[in-house]
């Protein structure tokens, strides 16, 4: 847990989010400025700034985020369709939130390459 960072405060349920999913280590919520119908971001309650600090055992935790990912896309019907996952990374990366997050993307059509 790092104080001054908005997502340990949502993860440990500080702030008024509404949890899609939660277990012992993740929790996923809407995203506040959503750029697709569905836009949800899968979040381990762990506090990894980005990609670049995960250690090795942390690679159970990335495929769960993965797993739980997949589970809400079926949940909210868009699986069949397709969807985008994205893990953005620093500055050039388009990272905003110093807490890893996986964006879970869907219910229209995405554009390659990516903004
Ligand atoms: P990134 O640019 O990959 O760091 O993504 C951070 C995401 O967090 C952005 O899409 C924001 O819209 C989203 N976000 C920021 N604050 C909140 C919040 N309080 N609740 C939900 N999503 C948020
Ligand atoms: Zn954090």
């Amino acid at each position: 847990m790092s104080d001054d960072c908005l997502f340990c405060k949502i993860t440990a349920g500080k702030m008024d989010t509404e949890f899609v999913y939660e277990d012992s280590d993740l929790v996923a919520f809407k995203d506040i400025n959503p750029m697709a119908p569905v836009h949800i971001l899968i979040v381990p309650k762990k506090h990894i700034p980005t990609i670049n600090d995960l250690k090795k055992t942390d690679t159970v935790l990335v495929g769960e985020m993965i797993q739980i990912a997949k589970r809400i896309a079926k949940e909210q019907n868009i699986a069949d369709e397709g969807y985008r996952l994205v893990f953005n990374c620093g500055k050039m990366g388009g990272q905003e939130v110093d807490h890893l997050h996986l964006h879970l993307l869907g219910g229209r059509q995405m554009k390659w390459p990516a903004g």
